[in-house]
């Protein structure tokens, strides 16, 4: 799967580090598409026009589609917009060689936009949520409306939304596999801590099962500045898997609270 988390961080993003201005970017606000514009390469061409479809309010059909060249037109039959692109001499960079700008038809995005495709949603609503922070699926459902005046379902922007998360932070099974590397360098950078973490064996795959991180510096900042008594408290987690995260805590010289130790356990029912 090609990653748009690389083009929304590369350094073109704000287009000042970019050398080649003739090519579009679809991560870029001003997003041209008109005979002569360029694109990173197909993947990049066909998102672009989904994005330039969606806001322009009409959906094509597909004519020719290698990867070569890419032919499409206006899905009313009776309307004149066209557009057809191919690839370049360097074999990768995509090229608007044709295209009927004008429709004939009335577009509307009234009762949804087949171009609104999931991909589409995860890409538009990654700069906001991490803007934003965590937006519910509702939020974000109104705000494509108001934006893009699109209506999509409620679970296609859930799994947009998803999918945004995916291509920002990677997959959360992957960062299951990576705990290890996580132990040793918290090892590395606190030296004395402790940290444990148990994983299942099932079929021989490995499965998280639970952590427990101590780190040095807090269990010495708990013995020689925090009262002596330890609190403890834990609540469940809503992520994509369950779980419970408990925190042993104190109260420190200005009565704030100091974290001592922290762990993810599985929970009682699964
Ligand atoms: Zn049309």
């Amino acid at each position: 799967m090609i990653s748009y988390h690389s083009h929304l961080n590369s350094d073109n993003e704000d287009g000042l580090t970019n050398d080649d201005d003739d090519v579009n970017s679809f991560s870029k606000n001003s997003m041209r598409m008109e005979v002569g514009s360029k694109f990173e390469n197909v993947v990049d061409f066909r998102r672009a026009l989904n994005h330039f479809a969606v806001t322009n309010e009409f959906n094509y059909y597909i004519l020719k589609c290698d990867p070569t060249r890419f032919t499409a037109r206006c899905e009313n039959l009776e309307c004149e917009w066209r557009i057809h692109a191919s690839i370049t001499q360097d074999e990768v960079t995509f090229e608007v060689k044709k295209m009927v700008q004008v429709h004939t038809c009335t577009r509307s995005n009234k009762g949804g936009n087949k171009r609104a495709t999931q991909g589409w949603i995860a890409n538009v609503v990654t700069d906001k949520l991490k803007s934003d922070g965590d937006v519910s699926p509702y939020e974000l459902r109104n705000w494509i409306m108001k934006t893009y005046n699109v209506d999509v379902s409620y679970l296609k922007v859930f799994r947009g939304k998803e999918q945004a998360y995916t291509d920002m932070y990677g997959k959360w099974e992957d960062s299951f596999m990576k705990m290890d590397d996580f132990r040793e360098e918290l090892l590395k950078r606190n030296e004395g801590s402790v940290v444990e973490i148990d994983f299942d064996k099932v079929g021989g795959k490995k499965l998280f099962k639970r952590f427990f991180i101590c780190l040095a510096a807090c269990s010495r900042g708990f013995v020689v500045g925090c009262r002596p008594y330890i609190g403890f408290d834990a609540c469940h987690l809503k992520g994509k898997f369950n779980g419970v995260l408990a925190a042993a805590t104190c109260i420190d010289g200005n009565n704030s609270i100091f974290p001592i130790a922290y762990c993810v356990l599985e929970s009682e029912n699964t």
